[in-house]
């Protein structure tokens, strides 16, 4: 990592909201959630959130129920913005100031996504909430994260799992999976790695903008990527 993170964006899947459960919001992940976010606003980064809605609704499921794809990609983006009003709500109860934004506009539920607004809001310690994916059907909140990190000239894109990072085989399944500890983006393209889409690689690597793979539910772990210990698989050109 060449440069020390001021601005960060912070990709959190839908399914890491649902926690414990098959479907849904985990009340205990998300007030852990909001804590662990908490403690980097209070060390002055600036934070935006992507979130996904997996745990709620994905545009492929809709195809296998027999919807067409783009009807059940809103159907996602908008779980998306289900989820964001949940982690508002909770970052806002733990003292924080959090707003939401929306790829398009669903004005009261949120305001609408404009780079100047979004930029001067984290400037002035907000956490900016940015849902509805790209906006666009056909796209991953991977890539709305990518996108988002781009614009918004974060220092890095911290994509939150499960698992402690980008292993060389499943390490749910295969045990004695390694995992690297740092990976150029062709490297992790060319392995067609599951944890982020092509998409959103190819424009991080375009760009220069450094992704690094952590767990997201081992505490303690976002503040000490903040304070640049080596945390999970850094992906950097
Ligand atoms: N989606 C979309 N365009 C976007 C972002 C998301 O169409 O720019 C839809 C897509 O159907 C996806 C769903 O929203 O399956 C939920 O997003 P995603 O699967 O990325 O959520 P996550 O896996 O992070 O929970």
């Amino acid at each position: 990592m060449k440069k020390p993170l001021r601005r960060i964006i912070l990709k959190l899947s839908g399914e890491a909201l649902a926690g414990r459960l098959e479907h849904g919001i985990d009340p205990e992940r998300l007030k852990a959630f909001g804590t662990e976010i908490g403690e980097i606003t209070e060390l002055g980064i600036q934070v935006g959130i992507v979130i996904g809605g997996g745990n709620i609704f994905r545009g492929s499921a809709g195809e296998s129920a027999g919807f067409d794809r783009v009807s059940g990609d809103y159907m996602g983006m908008l779980a998306t913005v289900i989820n964001g009003l949940a982690v508002q709500s909770q970052l806002v109860t733990q003292g924080n100031t959090a707003r939401l934004y929306t790829a398009i506009s669903m004005e009261p539920v949120g305001q609408r996504f404009e780079r100047t607004t979004v930029m001067k809001s984290m400037a002035a310690g907000e956490v900016a909430i940015l849902t509805f994916g790209t906006g666009n059907p056909y796209f991953t909140t991977d890539t709305a994260a990518a996108l988002r990190g781009v614009e918004l000239e974060a220092d890095a894109l911290l994509k939150g799992t499960r698992v402690e990072g980008v292993y060389d085989a499943d390490p749910v399944r295969v045990s004695g999976a390694t995992r690297f500890e740092h990976l150029s983006f062709d490297k992790a393209i060319s392995l067609q790695l599951e944890v982020m889409d092509q998409t959103a690689f190819t424009l991080c690597r375009e760009n220069n903008l450094p992704v690094i793979v952590f767990d997201m539910n081992r505490s303690g772990n976002l503040t000490r990527i903040i304070k640049g210990e080596k945390v999970g698989t850094l992906i950097e050109n």
